[in-house]
């Protein structure tokens, strides 16, 4: 199928307890589309496999059932394509196009928000679809309910059916993801490096492949095997997180406060209530965690708090993000972003 990539297959994806219910869910409706969980949607951070299930989902309806309409767009082209419809007055043949699909497959949808225009054709394209039972699966970046720029009614409607989450990979998914990329690319691998990626290495799928590829990539570029004091020399970046010296404060409470939905001038205000509060705890947790300001500097850039608040700030997303795998995620897409 020209708009999915080969290797997205349920054969290539590893299941583990942390996506164990996305992965059957998305098997399920890939047998019978259209009849069951409709719509599906799955969400989780960056890299914990959103793209490769739903391709997969793609790929096995293709195999299946050939003379399917199947459509994989990501959100941002979904968007991109509607703008020029319009443009180019053709708007008839986008929605010809895409209410006439047995699948859609729409990528990334927290990408529809603060697009009016494009949220309004998607909610007709959707009823479209829904009313003649056409299988929809739609993939985003966090809950349905943490969309703050989208009309209530499409929310609505990305509710039904059925929600999934994909979770961070244990500690043992993380280990038999690796086993078997290592085995695909037919390198020799020691079993100890491959314990330290995984020990290392815990964020997401897409950081433990591109850690195996670096390794991969040196032991072929400079042919060498690989060896533990390779891995440990080669992996340094990935095993611990470097501090960056040029990421102000405000750059974080900026990305904080778009991802949540609240503005900067609240999270440095007084205000307690949870919606302003918690964003607060996680930008000057992220804050603590990824620049060199001690709790005194990053208190004064949140109204003037004092350094203890900024402490129990912390203690109190660490202590959160020990039961919540999602809060992780968020953290690490957050973190992310700033990065970049
Ligand atoms: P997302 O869309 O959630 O950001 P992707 O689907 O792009 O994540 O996954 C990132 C990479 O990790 C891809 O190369 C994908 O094939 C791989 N990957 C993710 N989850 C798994 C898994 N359970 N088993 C094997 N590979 C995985
Ligand atoms: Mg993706």
């Amino acid at each position: 199928h020209p708009s999915l990539k080969r290797e997205y297959t349920f054969d290539n994806f590893i299941i583990g307890e942390n996506n164990a219910f996305a992965a059957n869910a998305a098997m399920a409706i890939a047998k019978n589309p259209g009849t069951g969980y409709n719509p599906c949607l799955v969400y989780g951070g960056v890299g914990l496999g959103k793209t490769h299930l739903l391709q997969s989902i793609g790929n096995s309806v293709y195999q299946d059932f050939g003379d399917s309409k199947i459509i994989y767009v990501t959100m941002e082209n979904f968007t991109n394509e509607f703008i020029q419809a319009i443009r180019e007055k053709k708007q008839h043949m986008f929605k010809n196009k895409y209410r006439h699909a047995d699948v859609l497959l729409i990528d990334d949808i927290h990408f529809l928000q603060k697009k009016p225009e494009t949220q309004e054709e998607l909610f007709h394209t959707f009823n479209a679809l829904y009313d003649s039972n056409k299988q929809m699966v739609f993939t985003c970046d966090r809950p349905v309910s943490e969309l703050k720029e989208i009309t209530d009614r499409l929310r609505s409607r990305f509710e039904r059916g059925l929600n999934v989450d994909l979770q961070p990979p244990s500690y043992e998914t993380r280990y038999a993801i690796l086993k078997k990329k290592i085995e695909a690319a037919g390198v020799q691998i020691p079993e100890e490096s491959i314990n330290l990626i995984c020990e290392n290495v815990t964020t997401n799928v897409r950081d433990l492949e591109a850690a195996l590829t670096k390794l991969i990539a040196y032991a072929e570029l400079v042919n060498k095997s690989i060896t533990v004091e390779i891995t440990k020399q080669q992996l340094k970046d990935f095993f611990s997180s470097p501090i960056q010296k040029n990421i102000t404060i405000a750059v974080i409470q900026r990305n904080v406060a778009e991802y949540f939905g609240v503005s900067v001038q609240e999270l440095k205000s007084k205000r307690k209530t949870k919606t302003i509060a918690f964003p607060r705890q996680v930008a000057m947790y992220i804050a603590r965690d990824i620049t060199e300001y001690s709790t005194t500097e990053v208190g004064l850039e949140f109204g003037g708090r004092d350094h203890t608040t900024v402490m129990h700030a912390c203690d109190r997303i660490k202590e959160r993000m020990k039961s919540d795998p999602y809060l992780v995620g968020q953290i690490d897409s957050l973190k992310k972003a700033i990065r970049e």
